[in-house]
């Protein structure tokens, strides 16, 4: 209802009304606020930096540097050992070595800023030392939260039986270990290996059981960067049916969103990634950037405050705390108190 003014008083005070309820909704715009944790995000050691062509090292303080500049308090650093064991790449003498040294470095890194980042290690699945290097970063202070999977860079194939058995060994180890599990399903996209509805129902009717007690993170919305509705889409509506139908197997899967706005025809396809954003359950979505010099936190929020979202969902996707964030050991500590963590996590 609009007010009427009669009198140039009540023009002042209707003037004054109006104005201090703008201020007042724009202090309350859920929207506004930025994310409380950037939940996919890398550190490069110089020898991973080396890997790539391009790409610099980043250390824990330019992360948090770039964190502090968008205003993000907390980050969840993926461990990138796994590059170091990369199929796609010229292989390393003293692979395992390398892939240690790798997660030590992280752990090191991420150990000096106890109180905003946390550390997954990062191993590739199917090399023979896979279940030796998950138990070893068990025992680290910073890596026992979890385990960095990437099938694309490890070239999983999940219509490889064979391989399907060793990823589920790998999956129930985590879960003995109680380690959290990111998992890039994406496969190699430089080996052009099939990706859709068949490999995420191998992963949802047989990956997943293995890991039951632990939250699984599916990392770019079940992408590998921008959102390609041949093959991501179709793997993401396996995920979201099962969901639909009250599957328990994905009771305890979430989401991450990093790498898909901003990147190749995204725009084109907003309406549906927010579609499926919303039959995923805005509870299990969460916000990352994954670590592109191009679009460091800040920018890559702004990206996906792109989507055709309302303001009440940006806000609960900004609000979203994990559950690894909740795990403590000994004095590993906890990031998040209980009493801040929401755990309303399905
Ligand atoms: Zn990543």
């Amino acid at each position: 209802m609009a007010l009427k003014a009669k009198s140039p008083k009540q023009q002042l005070l209707i003037g004054l009304l109006t104005c201090s309820a703008t201020l007042f909704q724009a202090a309350m715009m859920p929207g506004q606020s930025m994310p409380l944790g950037d939940w996919h995000q890398h550190l490069f050691s110089p020898a991973a930096a080396k890997l790539a062509p391009g790409l610099h090292p980043v250390a824990a303080r330019d992360l948090v540097n770039l964190l502090d500049a968008a205003g993000i308090r907390y980050a969840l650093v993926l461990s990138v050992a796994y590059q170091l064991a990369n199929p796609n790449k010229p292989a390393l003498a003293n692979e395992y070595e390398h892939v240690k040294a790798e997660n030590d470095w992280t752990s090191e890194q991420v150990s000096e800023f106890p109180e905003r980042l946390r550390a997954f290690c990062g191993v590739n699945p199917l090399k023979e030392y896979a279940i030796e290097e998950i138990h070893r970063c068990a025992g680290d202070r910073q890596l026992h939260f979890g385990l960095k999977l990437h099938f694309g860079n490890s070239d999983v194939d999940l219509d490889d039986p064979q391989q399907v058995e060793q990823i589920r060994r790998v999956f129930r180890s985590a879960n003995e270990e109680r380690m959290a599990i990111v998992v890039h399903l994406h496969p190699s996209v430089t080996k052009k290996r099939p990706y859709g509805k068949r490999e995420a129902r191998i992963f949802l009717e047989r990956v997943l059981p293995a890991a039951p007690d632990v939250p699984v993170q599916i990392a770019h919305l079940a992408g590998s960067g921008g959102y390609d509705d041949r093959t991501v889409d179709r793997a993401l509506s396996v995920f979201v049916k099962a969901i639909k139908r009250g599957d328990g197997r994905m009771a305890h899967v979430y989401f991450d969103a990093s790498g898909v706005c901003g990147y190749g025809d995204w725009k084109e396809r907003a309406a549906q990634i927010a579609m499926r954003i919303r039959q995923l359950g805005v509870k299990r979505v969460l916000y990352g950037s994954d670590a592109d010099p191009k679009m460091p936190p800040r920018e890559a929020w702004a990206e996906f405050r792109k989507l055709p979202l309302s303001e009440a969902e940006f806000h609960e996707i900004a609000r979203n705390i994990p559950p690894y964030m909740n795990k403590s050991r000994g004095n590993g500590g906890s990031l998040v108190s209980r009493d801040s963590a929401r755990s309303r996590w399905p």
